[in-house]
């Protein structure tokens, strides 16, 4: 990497030149820049801040990677793991295939970097069944394995000697050439500290290839389960004209509100009791009673939501386990109290005292041969998960002693930037992986976001170093004249946002997560879609026609016009599918809370009235992209089958030596 210094209006600007930057500095974005190094790539890290991001901060009570099962003894395969991920509807077929073929050898690369992932006395991986699985795909590193994903690429990373430009938020990609054949040149980042080293803390980063391993939206909603310092970048791919798809396909689940942490598997299956209070923090009730006929079925679905931790629309009917999200979301956001789940004591139910023997048998067997059968939930939850209790007490928060707030809370976007089968976006050379890039659909399976982002990271290094060793030329001479362009622009912005009014840009950032948390969670409908869309407008002319009173909130102000611009599309796409959908699909209800919540005079939930089966378009995805004239095109994308291969050596062999695997089809 070489740095210098360019002149835009007469003010020096620092420059970075390397072959292929890399953008983030998660799991997915470290794995690339691994690779790149590896196959000798000129590469460097672009990075807010190391440590940053869902990664190196994220987990649940067993945090799971999903991959073939090589010890399956009915034989697991590819083919076998695309269809179950083409199964999860509105997913490619040739991408699930990819992700399976390669998602044991990303696997290995973990393990051999020092991941823990636990194997038995000869060697075989332990594997467990997850969400939408049915051949024990899943395995675990414990309640941080992407902490240690993060960790382990990132030492990997130093050793290879790679560059990092830490503390630099990229707000542009600049590209070169016409929209037609439009590719990457750089991009334009700012520091966190502007003014520092350079007018507004501006640099930038000339490159041919850029991976951008951005990671998901995190600040686009109030209710959120992302680690607060991850706040997304999906708004300066948008504007380069990157298409997306599946935006309206996102997780949600219960979650604790401080720490941010996903209360799954044990500390759904420890059986606490949930309640609500006021505003104020009388008039504690335990809500979930309402509607259950039986404490049996009560506990029969808080035990299942452990398995069973996103919200799920078929997952309603017959008290399952989705019962608890709706309630509980229904307590929050439409009545407004405050929830809290409490580990101290056991449910109770009108009439009938919390015992042993109204445990479901699945869940009386589960705690009794995980020596958990206790009288309490904190007991119970000790007895299976220890280290699931000691990670909030690291947070200052003792589960022996205190209650945890909840919310329904967004989790991950399945969705996300268009990637080919090399991970490569609508843009030439631009590469999204991991979470943003958009290659899941409606359901995936527990832990296929981990494993993409590794598989993403690999195929997007391969194309690259496949690239520059056909003599890929340089953009770095076309590209100059939309960098200095892309500089100006920015300058300018800064300048007038300095010089007008300026407003909070924490409160106005609340204002559009508190909209997206009440009109694209669990619950849709197109009317409040569209109203949310039009007030998106609204605030996007306001914001460009504010600013703000201190050089250091540029950064904050800047990255809320990215985020209007992604809470836009999200609108867009969640719009069209509901138009297209009955009832709802994966994470989300469409319709009222009317149609899905019986209340009686007192507001208190009588029944609960899952969607009746429709059609929810599995078949097709939502694709969309920022016109030159600021429209969003949308299209509708037939999924592409899982490919049948000819794997036969010879040819295989043939144009694997020819380079032509790199070919389009
Ligand atoms: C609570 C929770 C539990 C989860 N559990 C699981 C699980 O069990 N299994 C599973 O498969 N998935 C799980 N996920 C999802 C999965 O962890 C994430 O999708 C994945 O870690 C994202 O990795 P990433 O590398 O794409 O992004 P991140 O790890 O979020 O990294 C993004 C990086 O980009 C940087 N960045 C962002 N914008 C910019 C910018 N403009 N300029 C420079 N740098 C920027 C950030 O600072 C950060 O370094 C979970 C997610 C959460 C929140």
């Amino acid at each position: 990497m070489e740095r210098k210094q360019i002149a835009v209006s007469g003010v020096d600007i620092p420059l970075y030149s390397v072959r292929a930057a890399v953008v983030g500095s998660g799991a997915a974005a470290l794995n690339a820049a691994v690779h790149l190094g590896r196959l000798g790539v000129d590469v460097a890290i672009v990075t807010e801040r190391m440590g940053a991001g869902v990664s190196a901060n994220a987990g649940s009570d067993k945090q799971t990677y999903y991959r073939l099962n090589p010890a399956d003894d009915a034989g697991d395969s590819a083919r076998a793991m695309a269809a179950r991920l083409f199964a999860g509807g509105c997913v490619h077929g040739d991408l699930a295939l990819v992700e399976a073929s390669l998602s044991l050898l990303e696997f290995h690369h973990l393990v051999s970097l020092g991941v823990p992932f636990p194997f038995g006395r000869h060697g075989s991986f332990a594997s467990y069944r997850t969400d939408h699985d049915e051949r024990a795909r899943g395995s675990s590193a414990g309640p941080g394995t992407s902490i240690m994903m993060y960790e382990k690429l990132r030492d990997e990373a130093a050793l290879l000697g790679i560059p990092v430009l830490d503390g630099l938020t990229v707000v542009d990609i600049v590209t070169s050439a016409a929209p037609s054949s439009r590719r990457v040149a750089g991009l334009v980042a700012m520091s966190a500290a502007p003014g520092r080293d350079a007018p507004y803390g501006l640099s930038a980063v000339t490159a041919d290839f850029v991976v951008l391993g951005t990671g998901g939206p995190g600040a686009l909603y109030a209710d959120s389960v992302y680690p607060a310092s991850q706040t997304g970048s999906l708004g300066a791919a948008l504007a380069a004209g990157a298409a997306a798809r599946n935006l309206s396909e996102s997780q949600f689940g219960i979650a604790s509100k401080r720490p941010r942490w996903n209360l799954s598997g044990s500390y759904q299956q420890a059986l606490p009791r949930y309640f609500s209070t006021d505003e104020g923090g009388a008039g504690e009730r335990e809500f979930l009673s309402d509607c259950f006929p039986s404490i049996g079925t009560l506990l029969a679905a808080q035990f299942q939501k452990g398995y069973e931790w996103p919200f799920d629309v078929r997952k309603i009917a017959g008290y399952a386990s989705s019962c608890i999200d709706l309630l509980v979301y229904h307590e929050s956001v439409v009545r407004g109290r405050r929830v809290f789940i409490d580990y101290r004591a056991n449910p109770s139910f009108p009439g009938t005292a919390y015992h042993a023997g109204a445990l479901p048998a699945e869940a009386r067997e589960y705690l009794e041969r995980s020596g958990a059968l206790k009288t309490t939930p904190i007991e119970r939850l000790i007895g299976m998960n220890r280290p699931a209790c000691e990670l909030f007490l690291k947070h200052g928060v003792d589960l022996a002693r205190e209650p945890l707030e909840i919310a329904v809370c967004h989790q991950h976007v399945n969705g996300g930037l268009c990637g080919d089968i090399w991970w490569e976006s609508s843009v030439r050379n631009l590469f999204p992986v991991g979470e943003a890039n958009g290659s899941h659909g409606v359901y995936r399976p527990g832990g296929a976001a981990l494993n993409a982002g590794q598989v993403g990271g690999l195929r997007a290094a391969q194309m690259i170093a496949h690239r520059l060793s056909a003599g890929e030329p340089s953009s770095r001479d076309d590209g100059m004249p939309a960098m200095r362009g892309a500089l100006d622009a920015r300058m300018c912005e800064c300048r007038r946002a300095l010089a007008a009014e300026a407003v909070d840009p924490r409160t106005e950032r609340l204002k559009m997560q508190r909209r997206m948390s009440r009109v694209l969670g669990i619950l849709r409908e197109r009317a409040t879609i569209e109203r949310a869309a039009a007030e998106n407008a609204d605030d996007l002319r306001r914001h460009n026609g504010s600013g703000v009173a201190r050089g250091p909130d540029l950064p904050e102000f800047i990255k809320n016009a990215d985020l209007l611009l992604a809470e836009r599309f999200f609108l867009e796409a969640s719009g069209i599918v509901v138009s297209r959908i009955e009832g709802g699909r994966g994470s989300y209800l469409a319709g009222t809370i009317g149609d899905f919540i019986e209340i009686d005079e007192e507001g208190r939930v009588r029944a609960l009235l899952p969607p009746a089966a429709g059609s929810m378009a599995l078949d097709e995805i939502v694709e969309l992209a920022l016109e030159a004239d600021g429209r969003i095109a949308s299209r509708i994308v037939p999924v592409r089958p899982v490919p049948r291969e000819d794997l036969w050596f010879e040819k295989v062999w043939k144009e694997y030596r020819e380079g032509n695997v790199y070919s389009p089809e």
